[in-house]
């Protein structure tokens, strides 16, 4: 084991930069694989295009005799492109995307043959995916679910196959993936926000949800996470010591990126310049060997669809530079973890940003509006976010002074707090002649188009308001947005259809619709103020503070999923029609079982390194220790023995002392293991693998990373952080 790493660390075959070579502008290569809106007017007919277009704005429904139009046109359009195959492609829970690709290319008999593709052939295909997860929502005899085309989310090629963005659903039409949930999500908050938006604008026709991403991860030599199994099996290192050098000197972040990492992100750009994938970021993060890419926001949808492209991408190009893309959120402990920021934020089809302050006082009511509903709605129920965003993974990094707390928070900056102030003091009920022309002139009138507090947000808040979006900071790397966007504009829905019912009922009384709505507002603010805070997220105050407040604090994973099927936030999905309660509880079921099982493969792989690389590797060492004090022995006697061979023997003790350790918190961890599925319900055994199972890694990791300084490098079987994180 130990030449393998050597040999590779010496060898390290893909070190070289491989050349990559910008032959053409971005722009020229942007969207050039994508049935883009260019490229289906030019192959569509005028009466297909619209009806399309249709589809995406108004949400309106193909007709079978357009689809058949439109697969014709997609099929040779994607001919034109070299391509033979088609495929659906989807987002099913197991958080990787799925394709099953089906040729054009159909026997006619007589030894002829035509490339054929035809409406319902694009509108509905079956996978045959009996062994996704499903919650058991579709038990194997009720067989395959089956995927729909979104002809909201554009088409787009991949080597030679045109790949279908398509939903996934059972027989019974249950959602069995991310993004039908989404699409329902992005419906109810389009009809909850343009009735808001009627009050202050009758041409606003549709309210669109938007994503900006940030996606970061980590580059390590691919050779280097070959001879690492933690790595390769469970996506993080359950073992290794902290570099001498780690990320204390902060030299990493925005300096200049090294050559073959550069390399790779200029392919990487390339290709999702190709996709119509609007990359216009790059740059180092935190950490060693750490960077992230951020594209121009988009409608939430595609934005979602081009995160999981992009992440699946990474991986392909990575291999050809000799690099492997770690997505997961704590590859290396004591080192910063890897997230993925969503800013989000809704839209009108008049162009509006209803989260951007503006020149007027009527903008700004608007924003306000919007701007308070938001806190309000993650006053309410906030707590889903941090459900939306549970996973194994992201357990490591959520409150670990590198990321906000569990504790969902909404930061809004000193210049909002001030005008929340204000607008609490309105009067209840009918305002004065004076407190309107006040309000207009000293509040509303008084939010700045820029906000100061923008440049100097506060990075410890889970829920931030930056200028003109929310930026939710505690979405995990390999995460799907779809989750948290699919809660964050169910929230909003919700609220914002509440917030219709109750300003109506004000008029109703007699009120100005001014007047309602400020009324309205100022309750809101009262009854969520508790939400907002703008301190050090990770301070320990803070945690007895928001105790205080009554805000839950979902440490783990584990207490976080049991929230999601509390009747409570149930009826927030049912309210909405975005999810069934069956559709809720198997979701729920996934992602504990997907807990449950990362967990226990980590347990599995630790132990395994534990017995069969560490252990033996710390035996054999112990042994040369153990020779060269017989060795002493032979040729030394009294007070010269005892001098020369004093350390040694201690040190044969102290390696002892840890393997001793490790074998008893192995075999522990094994037993445990070994029972955690009798623990009771799903949520008992995620509870029992959170607090006995996972409980023991660090423990088992102590002695292994001490170890690690004892023993000789040369015999030490795991490729170590310096190693991982520095090679480049
Ligand atoms: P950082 O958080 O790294 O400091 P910025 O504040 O510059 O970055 O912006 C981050 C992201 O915000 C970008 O990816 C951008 O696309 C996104 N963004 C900007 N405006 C909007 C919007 N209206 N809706 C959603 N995302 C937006
Ligand atoms: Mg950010």
């Amino acid at each position: 084991m130990s030449n393998l790493r050597f040999r590779t660390l010496a060898e390290l075959p893909n070190k070289q930069a491989r050349t990559v070579e910008v032959t053409e502008k971005m722009s020229t290569l942007f969207c050039s694989n994508v049935f883009s809106e260019e490229t289906m007017k030019q192959y569509l007919t005028k009466e297909a295009y619209s009806s399309i277009m249709g589809a995406i704005k108004k949400g309106t429904k193909i007709d079978r005799t357009i689809a058949d139009q439109v697969a014709v046109a997609m099929k040779d359009w994607a001919m034109s492109k070299g391509v033979t195959h088609y495929t659906h492609w989807f987002q099913p829970l197991t958080g990787a995307t799925a394709e099953k690709h089906d040729s054009f290319f159909t026997p006619i008999g007589g030894g002829r043959a035509i490339e054929r593709f035809s409406g319902s052939l694009l509108s509905q295909q079956e996978p045959d995916g009996s062994s996704f997860p499903n919650g058991g929502l579709r038990s194997t005899f009720e067989a395959r679910g089956y995927t729909a085309w979104d002809p909201t989310s554009p088409a787009f090629i991949i080597d030679t196959t045109l790949c279908i963005p398509s939903v996934f659903i059972s027989y019974t039409g249950e959602t069995l993936d991310y993004k039908t949930p989404l699409l329902r999500a992005l419906e109810a908050v389009d009809k909850a926000a343009t009735a808001v938006c009627k009050y202050f604008d009758k041409n606003v026709t549709k309210v669109s949800s938007s994503l900006g991403w940030e996606q970061e991860y980590f580059l390590v030599d691919q050779s280097l996470y070959n001879t690492r199994p933690d790595l390769v099996l469970t996506g993080r290192t359950l073992t290794g010591h902290a570099p001498a050098k780690g990320q204390q000197l902060d030299d990493h972040y925005f300096g200049s990126i090294p050559t073959r990492a550069m390399s790779f992100m200029k392919e990487l750009e390339i290709e999702c310049m190709k996709l119509g994938i609007p990359i216009t970021t790059r740059h180092n993060e935190v950490a060693p060997n750490q960077f992230e890419f951020a594209p121009m926001f988009e409608e939430a949808n595609v934005a979602v669809d081009h995160n999981s492209l992009l992440m699946d991408l990474m991986g392909k190009v990575a291999r050809k530079h000799g690099l492997k893309v770690l997505l997961h959120e704590k590859p290396f402990a004591g080192v910063n973890g890897s997230g993925k920021h969503n800013n989000w934020s809704l839209s009108t089809d008049t162009g509006e940003n209803l989260l951007s302050p503006g020149k007027n006082p009527k903008k700004n009511l608007l924003f306000l509006t919007f701007f308070i509903n938001t806190i309000k709605a993650v006053a309410e129920d906030g707590a889903l976010i941090r459900a939306a965003i549970a996973s194994a993974s992201n357990d490591h990094r959520l409150g670990a002074n590198e990321a906000p707390p569990a504790i969902i928070s909404v930061f809004i900056g000193s210049q909002l707090s001030n005008t929340l102030d204000e607008l609490e003091k309105v009067t209840e009920g009918k305002l004065s002649p004076q407190e309107k022309t006040d309000i207009k002139l000293n509040v509303v009138g008084k939010i700045p188009e820029i906000l100061l507090d923008n440049t100097d947000r506060n990075r410890t808040s889970p829920f931030a308001f930056t200028g003109n979006k929310f930026e939710v900071r505690a979405v995990g790397s390999t995460a799907n947005c779809a989750e948290p966007m699919t809660v964050l504009n169910t929230i909003m829905a919700k609220q914002l259809t509440k917030f219709k019912a109750e300003v109506d009922a004000k008029i109703a009384e007699g009120l100005k619709k001014d007047e309602a709505i400020l009324n309205i507002l100022r309750d809101y603010i009262k009854t969520s103020k508790h939400v907002i805070f703008e301190g050090d997220g990770y301070s320990q105050e803070w945690l007895d503070e928001a105790a205080k407040r009554g805000l839950p604090n979902l440490r783990t994973s584990a207490e976080a999923l049991k929230l999601e099927v509390e009747p409570k936030y149930i009826d927030v999905f049912t309210s909405t029609g975005v999810l069934s309660e069956k559709e809720i509880i198997a979701r729920n079921e996934i992602k504990i079982e997907k807990y449950c099982t990362m967990l226990d493969i980590e347990a599995q792989v630790l132990a395994d390194i534990s017995r069969n690389h560490i252990i033996p590797v710390a035996i054999n060492y112990q042994n040369k220790l153990i020779s060269n004090v017989q060795g002493l022995k032979d040729i030394l006697s009294g007070d010269d023995y005892d001098n020369a061979s004093r350390e040694q023997i201690d040190l044969i003790k102290t390696i002892s002392y840890h393997i001793a350790g490790i074998k008893k918190l192995v075999d522990q961890l094994l037993e445990r293991k070994g029972k955690a599925y009798d623990a009771g319900d799903a949520h008992e055994v995620a509870d029992y693998f959170c607090n006995e199972v996972k409980a023991l890694f660090d423990p088992i990791r102590e002695h292994v990373d001490a170890l690690e300084m004892l023993v000789d490098d040369e015999l030490w079987p795991l490729t170590k952080y310096r190693e991982l994180l520095f090679t480049r």
